[in-house]
């Protein structure tokens, strides 16, 4: 692949851009400056540098994003910033999507993708991908509230039940629950109604991928593919 087209594809602007970026000397592979737009590189496992930032080059784009709170997961945020805002330029540029959303005040687990199909996948109610949520509660917890919630609850304007696929207390005011849904505000209108109300929801597992407990709010990373979410 020409260098030129290869800075193109991974989302370093326009195409008179990226030959702007190599021609100028900032584009090096193995330590070795390119100033060749047409230089023939092989894409497959490369790492280059753009500006002194290392970048892995990746056909299409899995990333892992520890939503902080105070964020919207929309592209045109109403009134908070957009999560897309945590991402560096080039890989806004790319299509990348949130799969499913999360409320402002949710924190944890957030992928993101350019991978339509998967996007479809992981969000179809047929597919069951569970979510795990950690869930502090205003008031005590109660064994009813537990069984209620694994044994389905009707919610406003939807008249079929939603159940919990597990839920567990987890302290007084504290809960893990899976869905393998994800309708909107499906935890909050759960908890409230079982008669408790959410204060603080984490989310910290989608599929086979759990969040690492060394990555902060803000923080994101590469993700190698689909296999990461749906397991082996
Ligand atoms: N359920 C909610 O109520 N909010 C979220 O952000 C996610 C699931």
């Amino acid at each position: 692949m020409r260098l030129a087209q290869l800075l193109f594809s991974q989302g370093f602007g326009t195409r008179r851009e990226c030959e702007g970026l190599i021609l100028a000397g900032f584009v090096a592979i193995a330590g070795r400056v390119i100033d060749d737009p047409d230089a023939e590189i092989d894409p497959h496992g490369l790492v280059y540098t753009v500006e002194g930032r290392e970048w892995p080059y990746h056909e299409r784009v899995y990333l892992l994003l520890h939503k902080p709170a105070g964020y919207e997961c929309s592209q045109k945020p109403s009134a908070w910033p957009s999560i897309y805002t945590l991402l560096p330029p080039p890989l806004r540029r790319r299509d990348v999507q949130a799969v499913g959303r999360l409320d402002q005040d949710t924190t944890g687990l957030l992928i993101l993708t350019d991978d339509g199909a998967l996007i479809h996948r992981l969000t179809s109610p047929k597919k069951h991908v569970p979510k795990v949520y950690e869930v502090t509660t205003a008031e005590p917890v109660t064994p009813k509230q537990i069984d209620a919630l694994l044994a389905g609850v009707t919610l406003r304007d939807d008249p079929k039940p939603v159940r919990a696929a597990a839920c567990e207390a987890a302290g007084e005011r504290a809960l893990h629950l899976t869905l393998t849904e994800g309708k909107y505000h499906q935890v909050k209108r759960m908890v409230a109604a079982v008669g408790n109300q959410v204060e603080r929801l984490h989310r910290s597992r989608f599929g086979a991928l759990e969040l690492p407990a060394n990555m902060g709010p803000g923080q994101w990373r590469w993700l190698q593919g689909p296999q990461d979410i749906l397991g082996a």
